[in-house]
């Protein structure tokens, strides 16, 4: 019986833990609620390379395009006082699929849009397309993707680019969305759907097509163009939405936010809303930290009594590391450097490693 009380406590406290930031998530967004929030993804980046051709001595790489249409369409769009627009993320920065829909997320995105160039192994193929939910879990939203997606092509069209139309791939591996029917193929669009957001991916020209290549995507001044296309499809889209609810009146989102947030440059990481400091975050996708205000950390870090490496994707790194000619190794799973020990490999292979961390043996 009392062991009952204190278990009752305890979930009592967890659970105004909770409510507590939830009220706080919720005040947060007081501010911006009469602004439609409009997140631009610009497409690969980083150590994730797009699609690549040469025309004409003159090489097209899809990353680099992309970034310079989405800041095109933010600039065209700040001038709208109604229409707050985020990028998903930094220059050259690497950013995981999944990574970028949770940000759009946590923007409150009205709309979020990848931008995109295509490729095709035909030079022939050319002009704008844009990919988006089928509809069959959440249909509101692909009616919301649908209209937008009628509008950006229209205005891309209006440049002169061809108009290939809507595009429409299911799961080929039978994956389900949560009510049992067919996924939607691809990742940005699906995981849209997921997190209840209307998210495209807009191709809007092929670098494969010389002729696309060279009359749209050729210089800045026609990049411009195409942002600009696009800001004015997001203009249209906004539009035709229903007037932004005054926050009071705003239901308070039931679902738990957990995940990473970027602030001023920052990523901070959150469980249940709840700001995480000073810790190692073991993630599916590798292990990160924290420091004490709770800003995720790079390069060298002590936790503890530990050395990590933390690479410019906020991981840890894991295994063998050479830095300035000097050999490091780091644990397999847990990503602490070895030091002041010799390790023996499953080959029978000596590794000495000083008080710093080098290797003292691998040149
Ligand atoms: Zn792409």
């Amino acid at each position: 019986m009392k062991k009952l009380g204190c278990l009752l406590l305890a979930l009592a406290v967890g659970v105004s833990g909770i409510l507590s930031g939830v009220t706080a998530q919720a005040a947060e967004r007081n501010g911006e609620s009469e602004k439609y929030v409009v997140v631009l993804d610009p497409g690969h980046g980083g150590a994730e390379g797009g699609a690549i051709a040469i025309h004409n001595g003159k090489t097209y790489r899809e990353e680099e395009i992309n970034w310079k249409i989405a800041n095109y369409t933010m600039q065209a769009l700040s001038a709208s006082p109604n229409i707050e627009v985020h990028l998903t993320k930094k220059k050259n920065q690497t950013l995981g699929l999944t990574e970028r829909v949770k940000i759009a997320k946590n923007y409150g995105a009205d709309l979020l849009v990848s931008q995109h160039i295509d490729d095709a192994d035909s030079s022939a193929a050319r002009g704008a397309s844009v990919l988006l939910s089928r509809g069959t879990y959440r249909p509101a939203l692909a009616a919301k993707e649908k209209i937008f997606a009628n509008y950006v092509l229209e205005e891309l069209n209006k440049l002169g680019l061809s108009r290939r139309g809507l595009v429409y791939r299911m799961s080929e591996n039978g994956s389900k969305y949560p009510n049992g029917k067919a996924r939607d193929y691809y990742g940005i669009v699906a995981q849209s759907v997921e997190q209840n957001i209307p998210g495209v991916i807009v191709e809007h020209a092929f670098v494969s097509s010389p002729y696309d290549a060279v009359n749209f995507l050729s210089t800045n001044a026609k990049l411009k163009k195409i942002g600009e296309a696009d800001a004015k499809a997001i203009i249209r889209y906004c539009r035709q939405l229903p007037a932004k609810q005054p926050s009071s009146e705003k239901p308070v989102t039931p679902d738990l936010f957990t995940g990473w947030k970027q602030k001023n440059g920052y990523y901070y990481y959150y469980i249940d809303y709840k700001l995480q400091k000073n810790k190692l975050l073991q993630l599916e996708d590798g292990i990160y930290y924290v420091n004490e205000t709770g800003r995720r950390q790079y390069g060298w870090q002590t936790v503890g009594k530990r050395e990590y490496y933390f690479q410019k994707n906020g991981t840890a790194r894991q295994g063998w590391l050479k830095i300035s000619g000097k050999w490091y190794y780091f644990h397999k799973k847990y990503a602490y450097m070895y030091k002041d020990r010799t390790v023996v490999t499953s080959t029978g292979k000596k590794y000495t490693f000083d008080s710093r961390g080098m290797c003292t043996n691998r040149i």
